[in-house]
C-alpha cells in the first residue's frame, strides 16, 4: 500500500488513520507526512491521535 499523495510506502497505522479522519471507506491511503500537512497536526499529534483510538478499542488499530 502506498500513499496517494507522495507515494511512499506506508504502515497500517496511516491505513488506520486515514479511515478516521478522512472516512472509513477511503479507498486512497495517506502516510504521516502528508495527513499532517491536510490537517495541519504534526506526526507527534497523529501518533497521539492513534494511541487514542487504539485505546478506545479501535479495531482498525489492532
Ligand atoms: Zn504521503
Amino acid at each position: 500500500m502506498t500513499c496517494a499523495k507522495c507515494g511512499k510506502a506506508i504502515c497500517h497505522d496511516e491505513a488506520g488513520l486515514t479511515c478516521k479522519l478522512i472516512n472509513r471507506g477511503a479507498t486512497e491511503f495517506f502516510c504521516f507526512d502528508c495527513l499532517g500537512e491536510m490537517f495541519h497536526a504534526s506526526r507527534e499529534q497523529l501518533e497521539d491521535m492513534i494511541r487514542a483510538f487504539r485505546d478506545a478499542g479501535c479495531t482498525l488499530f489492532l
